[in-house]
C-alpha cells in the first residue's frame, strides 16, 4: 500500500510498504478515506519529538472504513465508515474510567504522562498513522466512532482532533458568560478555540497570530478581534490596555513549542533544545491573564523542562490547566453543534492533496505556502466528489 514515510528532518516522501494485517483480536484494519496533516506533525517532521523512528509512518487524524474486524470486536463490521480519534484508549483503566482518553494507562509502554497517538512517535507507543491507505487501529471497539449518514466526511475528519482540542481548550478556561478570552495561535486549533469560546459565553474573543492570512481567516470565520504580535511591544501590556488594565480572563495557549516571536525562547528551546521548545506562549498567557484568571494549555511540549514565570502564576493566583484532548469525549456534543449548523469545520480546509505528493504537502503547510491552513490528504482512488458517508458506500 501507499504510505507516507518518514525519512529524517525535512525528509519525507509516500512509499509501498505492505499492508497492516490484524495483530490481536481487538484491532480493526481502516481503509483511510482520508487524513489531515497537523500542527503538531511539524514538530515530528522538523525532528523535535524523541524517538520519532525513520520508516514510520504518521497522521492521527483520519477517517476511514472498516475492511477487517479482530475476533473480539463486538461494535464494528466491515463496512462502517469511521472516524478515529487520535488518542488510542482501552475505555477501562483506572484513568479512562475518569475520561481521561488522552492520558490512557494501557496503550504506551512509555505512559507516564501521555496515551497511546497514532502516527507519534515511539514516545506515543509506536504505532503507524492514518497517512497511508490502510491503518491498523487497535482498541477498535473503543474508539472509532460510526460517522452519521448526514455528516460530511471533511467535518469528520476535523472531528478526530483540531475540532475537540480546541473545544477543549475553551472548555479548560472555564470561562464564565461575558468574559474576556485571549486565545494565542490562528492554526486549526485556534480557530475552534475561538468558535467555541463564543458557544460557551465568552463576552469578547481575541485570536493572537503573526500569519496575516490566518488572522484575516479567524477575524471572519469566528468573528473576533486579531492581534498581529510582529505589531506589538510587549504582549502583556497591549492585553492589559486593552482590558481596562486588568488583563484577559482567559488565556488559550494553541501553538506549544514552536512558537514564533522570541529570539532567545526560539534559540534555546527551538535550534540549540536546551528546554523542551520555545516556551514563548507559556509567558505570554501567564503575564497577559488577570490577577484570579484561568490559563488553558493544549500546545504540543516537549517531556523536558521549559522555563516558565511560575512565581508570577503563584501570586497572581491563576488557574493553570492543561491536557491533551479527549477526543470521544466531546463527540456527541460536537456532533450535535455540527448538525444544528453552529460549527462548520469543514471551512477551515484549504487544500486537499493526493497521498502521493505527501512531500509537498508538508512543505507548504510547513512552509505556510499558499494561504495554507489545514490540509487534507485523499490516497488514490478515492472518490473526490464522495463527501458524506453514506455516499461512500
Ligand atoms: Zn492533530
Ligand atoms: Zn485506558
Amino acid at each position: 500500500m501507499l504510505a507516507m514515510n518518514y525519512r529524517g528532518p525535512y525528509r519525507i516522501r509516500a512509499v509501498h510498504k505492505p499492508e497492516p494485517e490484524i495483530e490481536h483480536p481487538g484491532d480493526a484494519i481502516v481503509r483511510v478515506t482520508r487524513s489531515c496533516i497537523c500542527g503538531s506533525d511539524l514538530h515530528l517532521y522538523h525532528g523535535l519529538v524523541p524517538d520519532t523512528r525513520i520508516g514510520s509512518t504518521f497522521g492521527h487524524e483520519f477517517t476511514g472504513v472498516v475492511e477487517e474486524v479482530g475476533s473480539a470486536v463486538q461494535h464494528l463490521k466491515p463496512g462502517d465508515h469511521v472516524l478515529v480519534p487520535f488518542n488510542i484508549f482501552c475505555g477501562s483503566c483506572y484513568f479512562c474510567q475518569k475520561e481521561l482518553y488522552s492520558n490512557c494507562h494501557s496503550t504506551n509502554p512509555e505512559a507516564t504522562a501521555v496515551g497511546g497517538i497514532f502516527g507519534y512517535s515511539h514516545t506515543a507507543g509506536g504505532y503507524d498513522g492514518g497517512q497511508a491507505e490502510y491503518v491498523r487501529v487497535p482498541m477498535a471497539d473503543v474508539g472509532p466512532t460510526v460517522i452519521p449518514a448526514d455528516i460530511d466526511l471533511d467535518d469528520a475528519v476535523l472531528l478526530t482532533d483540531a475540532l475537540p482540542t480546541g473545544y477543549q481548550a475553551a472548555e479548560m478556561g472555564d470561562i464564565r458568560e461575558g468574559d474576556t478570552v485571549v486565545i494565542f495561535g490562528a492554526g486549526p486549533v485556534g480557530i475552534f478555540a475561538a468558535k467555541s469560546a463564543w458557544l460557551l459565553g465568552a463576552g469578547r474573543v481575541i485570536v493572537v497570530d503573526h500569519v496575516d492570512y490566518r488572522l484575516e481567516f479567524v477575524r471572519s470565520y469566528a468573528q473576533c478581534e486579531v492581534i498581529d504580535f510582529k505589531q506589538v511591544g510587549d504582549m502583556a501590556i497591549h492585553i492589559k490596555k486593552m482590558t481596562d488594565g486588568l488583563g484577559a480572563d482567559v488565556c488559550i495557549d494553541c501553538v506549544g513549542c514552536e512558537a514564533a516571536g522570541n529570539f532567545a525562547q526560539t534559540l534555546l528551546g527551538v535550534k540549540l533544545k536546551l528546554q523542551g521548545g520555545a516556551a514563548t506562549v507559556l509567558h505570554w498567557c501567564i503575564n497577559s491573564v488577570r490577577k484570579g484568571g484561568t490559563v488553558s494549555i493544549v500546545g504540543v511540549y516537549g517531556p523536558t523542562f521549559n522555563a516558565v514565570p511560575i512565581g508570577n502564576a503563584v501570586n497572581k493566583g491563576l488557574t493553570l490547566r492543561m491536557n491533551q484532548a479527549s477526543v470521544k469525549r466531546h463527540l456527541p456534543r460536537l456532533i450535535e453543534h455540527i448538525q444544528a449548523g453552529r460549527l462548520e469545520p469543514r471551512r477551515v480546509i484549504s487544500h486537499r492533496i493526493d497521498l502521493r505528493d505527501v512531500a509537498d504537502a508538508y512543505h507548504i503547510f510547513s512552509s505556510k505556502l499558499d494561504n495554507c491552513i489545514k490540509t487534507v490528504l485523499v490516497p488514490p482512488g478515492m472518490v473526490r466528489e464522495t463527501t458524506t458517508a453514506a455516499a461512500s458506500l
